[in-house]
Formats: structure tokens, sequence, C-alpha cells
């Protein structure tokens, strides 16, 4: 007799042979064309694509991921996650834990924890009407802590009320933000993903070119990516933008620890009056950017059980995205197409994403 799960061994462990053989391949062919330069060269946009693919590293260092875990487990989120399991509602059917702490963590950290800054607070007379304090030219970090919160920039305004000069670092490093608690949606964003990654659910970033950033959690229960937007509380809505917001948008690419996907259309319906045209590279080029710049990654993967996940959740997600561009239907309803909600006012009407 033969034992089927000694027969699985053998199968799983020939899979991960030939695509590692695979992949090898993919990266001589590469080594040998001289196309990747040519390419960094003519599109700027290709550079700006191989940079995304560090945007998960914060992620990894295991100091923020237990001072972020500390703040879960003192917060009252899991305790809503229990009662909602034991009222077992309607809604929740379909559901499983980890979608349920998903939507609970979404729930308190815009209600609760983080904060959207527009313009900031004056921090001497603590005046905040709006039109009293106006924006200066941004400078460089200067500051030792601007350095370790990782500020790309940092913004400064006048307040007109007491002409005191106030500092906005635009912070990155997700393990200050989980102090600073505020920003717009690139904080939001960050220190959001460093709280899905501290209780380890499956995460990823989400970059579009038309400066918005999101992210996606993998659901085990209903087995895909869902699209999550901190700053909104937005639950599996990717049209939200798109339609809700009249965002006019032409690419955009989910990164995760080991790869980058297109993940245009699942976000931007193909007949959209607000899609943009995506000619920032073209479609060989950008693909090649991409193949580069994944099996490179997939190539440096040493342990067998983690190239074996990763490659099964890049081909489910490749076919997953296959299946959206044929015309699978991408969930939206109608009452979750609203506008945007945080940044409220000038903000967001400059940026065209009022829904009008
Ligand atoms: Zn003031």
């Amino acid at each position: 007799m033969i034992d089927p799960a000694e027969v699985t061994k053998v199968v799983k462990s020939a899979y991960i042979n030939y695509q590692r053989s695979y992949v090898r391949k993919v990266n001589e062919n590469l080594r040998k064309n001289k196309r990747i330069e040519n390419t960094l060269q003519k599109y700027p946009f290709a550079s700006k694509v191989l940079q995304l693919g560090s945007l998960m590293d914060p992620y990894k260092d295991e100091l923020h991921l237990s001072k972020a875990l500390d703040i879960i487990l003192e917060s009252p989120v899991y305790s809503r996650v229990d009662e909602r399991e034991n009222a077992s509602k309607e809604e929740d059917k379909g559901l499983d834990y980890t979608d349920i702490l998903v939507q609970e963590l979404l729930k308190w950290y815009k209600e609760e924890f983080f904060k959207w800054v527009n313009k900031p607070i004056c921090s001497r007379c603590h005046n905040d009407v709006q039109e009293k304090i106006i924006g200066l030219p941004p400078v460089k970090p200067f500051t030792s802590e601007h350095s370790i919160g990782g500020a790309s920039i940092v913004e400064r305004y006048k307040c007109l009320n007491c002409q005191h000069l106030i500092l906005f670092p635009r912070y990155n490093n997700p393990s200050t933000l989980l102090d600073t608690r505020e920003g717009r949606c690139g904080e939001w964003n960050n220190c959001f993903i460093l709280i899905l990654k501290s209780l380890s659910i499956q995460t990823r970033y989400l970059w579009n070119a038309e400066d918005h950033v999101w992210c996606e959690y993998f659901s085990p229960k209903m087995k895909r990516w869902i699209h999550l937007d901190s700053c909104e509380n937005a639950f599996d809505n990717p049209l939200l933008y798109n339609e809700g917001w009249n965002k006019k948008m032409s690419y955009v690419f989910a990164i995760s620890e080991h790869y980058i996907v297109d993940v245009s259309d699942k976000y931007i319906k193909h007949n959209s009056p607000n899609k943009l045209p995506r000619n920032k590279i073209s479609s060989t080029s950008l693909q090649r950017v991409l193949t580069v710049f994944n099996s490179k990654n997939f190539a440096e993967i040493q342990e067998d059980k983690i190239f074996y996940e990763v490659i099964t959740d890049f081909i489910n997600d490749v076919e997953a995205t296959k299946k959206i561009r044929d015309g699978a239907t991408v969930t939206a309803k109608d009452e979750d197409m609203k506008p945007r909600q945080s940044g409220v006012g000038e903000w967001t009407k400059n940026r065209g994403e009022n829904g009008q």
C-alpha cells in the first residue's frame, strides 16, 4: 500500500523543484539581456515600481510588532470580537474570526485610535481653525527625532492667531506612528499594516499612482485578498475610489513581502470614465520590470515551505487578476459608493475626490 501522505510529499517536492528551476531559468534569461537597463532609463516609472518593493520591509521588525501587539491586547478590540462571535448575527455568517477581528480593528482604529490631520493644530495657542493656519514651504527632516521616525519631509505652518511656527513631520516609521497616532492616508496605512501584521494577519500594501495608499488582508475563509482602507473604515469595497470618490486612476500595485502584482483591474473599472490612460510605461516593459523584481525575490527564498507558499499565493494572485480582467464582477454595493470621508473640505475637493 502507498501512503497517500507520502505521495503528497513527493508531488509537492517535485512541484517545488519544477518551480525553482523555472525561476532560475527566468533569472538567467533576464541576466543575459540588457533590456531591463534600457527600460529603467526610458521610463522613470519603472524605477518607481521597483522602489515599491521595499514598502513591506518596516514590518519585519520584531520590536515594532510587539509594541503594536501590546496596544491591541490592551484595547477593547478582542472583547468586541468575542461579543460579536457570541451574538452570531445573520450579517456575520460567511465571516470567520479573522474577518470579524479585521472589521473590529478597522472600526476601533478609525473611531478611537488614529486622527486625521489636514493642517496641524497650533501647539502653542491650540488654534484649530484651518483658515487661520497657513502653509509654508516644507523642509527636509532636521532633528534626530525626525530621522528615527523616518520622516520624509517636515511640513511647516504658521498660526495666524499667535504667529507660532508649527511643524508637522510626515513620519513613515510605523512604530513612531503608534505614538503620534495622526496623519494622512500614508500614516494611517503604515500604522494599520503594522497592527495587522502584529496579529499575524497576512497583509499587503496597496499603492496607487495618483497619490493614495491602502492595504489588503488575505481572508482564509473567503480565500481572497480583501480591500481595506483604514482612513475610511472601508472593508471589501475596491471600487470605492474609482466610483465612490470619482477618483481618476491609472495604476494600482499590491506589494507583499515577496512580490509585486498589478491589481489595477480590481480597483479601476475597465470602462470607467475615471480610468486614466496607462501611459507611464509600455505594458510589456511593465511586465518585464515586475518579472525581474519577482523572480529575483523568489530565487532568494531558501526555505522550501516558504517558497511553496509564496509561489502558490503568486499563482493564485495572477489567476484572480486575470479573472477580474476577463469580466468577473468586483464586489460593489451601491450603498458603499460614498465620497471620501476622511479629510473633508477643501483638501478633498482640491484632490478631486469628493464624488463630484
Ligand atoms: Zn497659535
